[in-house]
């Protein structure tokens, strides 16, 4: 998925390689062309240029340039570097010690909420028993969407009536059905908008505050590149994100979006979408990532 960005690096630390004994000359030119492919990755530039900074003090140093393979120790710091960026370590979501483990998935409309809500539920269902609310009650097809998708995956559906008008009092009925049914785990799909907007920032907040949930995922199409960061800090800086989901990361060829939510939010990524079924959903590792941008 990271194709063009890992062999852009890969060509760079090739290069250096082929040079045996590097000079510091060498490796701020490799930094600049660096610099070229994470920008050209769709990276956002003040992510590229932290990044870079911090390759730079650790690589111009002495003891690397006069190391026995400079070349690779170079392309160690710069593998460090990214993963480092990504946050350490791979979270899956935050299950509460005292049942039920509430958890809202926010973003904008086609940006992969529902299937993600979806996904999530499944993959939750080894272990837990899961139940999908459908909190969209403005569009119908949203409701329809999640209640197909929760019979293909085979978890618990909670849906409004035809005349429900409050998101927060569906929450409330979906908590009181979860109790009787020995649900452990509920995954909220709520409203999405095209475009972030006040409207939708309100209903969410009021859920929150009514729900106190224990994850509130934003999903983040990977696809959007730079808007995906847009999109992150303005969802981050009003309810307070504990994690993204990145979906569509098949199809992020150039692979900047992870890099620059995570950078620049400090909100760490915790599942990446990787496909439209079901179970094409994988626990982010930030390492793992990190491997497959730099090869
Ligand atoms: P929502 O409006 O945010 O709920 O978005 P949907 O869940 O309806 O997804 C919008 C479209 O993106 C659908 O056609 C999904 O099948 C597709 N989609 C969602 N996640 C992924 C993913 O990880 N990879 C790919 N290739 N498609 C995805």
């Amino acid at each position: 998925m990271f194709d063009s960005l890992k062999e852009r690096l890969e060509s760079i630390f090739s290069g250096l390689r082929g040079r045996g004994k590097l000079t510091e000359e060498d490796v701020q030119q490799a930094l600049r062309e660096i610099r070229r492919a994470l920008l050209e990755a769709d990276v956002n530039y003040k992510v590229v240029k932290d990044l870079v900074e911090k390759i730079r003090v650790r690589a111009v140093g002495a003891d690397v340039l006069e190391s026995i393979m400079p070349a690779r120790q170079v392309s160690a710091v710069v593998y460090e570097e990214i993963a480092r960026i990504m946050g350490e370590g791979s979270r899956g979501i935050d299950i509460s010690p005292q049942p039920p483990t509430l958890v809202m998935m926010v973003g904008l409309q086609g940006g992969g909420k529902t299937t993600s809500s979806a996904k999530l539920a499944k993959k939750l269902s080894k272990s837990h028993k899961p139940m999908l609310v459908a909190c969209d009650l403005r569009r119908p097809a949203a409701v329809d969407q999640l209640r197909v998708l929760a019979g293909q995956a085979g978890v618990a559906f909670f849906g409004p009536e035809a005349s429900e008008t409050d998101v927060v009092a569906l929450s409330q009925r979906a908590l009181a059905y979860a109790a009787s049914h020995l649900i452990d785990v509920l995954v909220f799909d709520t409203a999405g908008r095209l475009a972030v907007d006040e409207e939708m920032m309100a209903e969410l907040d009021r859920m929150k505050a009514a729900l106190d949930p224990h994850e509130i995922l934003l999903v983040v199409d990977a696809m959007s590149g730079q808007e995906a960061l847009n999109v992150a800090e303005a969802f981050n800086n009003r309810l307070g994100v504990t994690g993204v989901v990145l979906s569509k990361l098949d199809g992020d060829a150039r692979g900047g979006a992870a890099l620059a939510v995570l950078a620049a939010t400090g909100v760490p990524v915790k599942f990446a979408g990787v496909g439209e079924g079901l179970d094409a959903i994988e626990q982010f590792d930030p390492r793992r990532m990190a491997e497959r941008i730099m090869g």
